[in-house]
């Protein structure tokens, strides 16, 4: 079976396929599309509601534990907006 992971901006449980991997990198919010870099990593949903609400609630700072700033704004021109 496929582990699950949990979206950080709407907490249900997803196969992590249908998950989008984030990690930070030098206080950078990058995209982890192969789920394959290292550290800490933020799973959620590709989706404006699911990105959208993460930036808003800071899920992202939370999840991956970054002190200071998280820049977002380059994953976010990243973003496939298909939701
Ligand atoms: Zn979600």
């Amino acid at each position: 079976m496929e582990p699950e992971r949990t979206c950080v901006a709407c907490r249900t449980r997803a196969p992590r396929s249908t998950l989008l991997r984030v990690v930070a990198v030098d206080s950078v919010l990058v995209r982890d599309d192969r789920a394959m870099m290292p550290g800490r990593g933020a799973w959620v949903h590709e989706t404006d509601a699911c990105v959208d609400l993460a930036l808003r609630r800071r899920a992202f700072v939370r999840a991956l534990r970054v002190s200071g700033p998280l820049d977002t704004q380059t994953f976010q021109q990243t973003l496939q907006r298909n939701g």
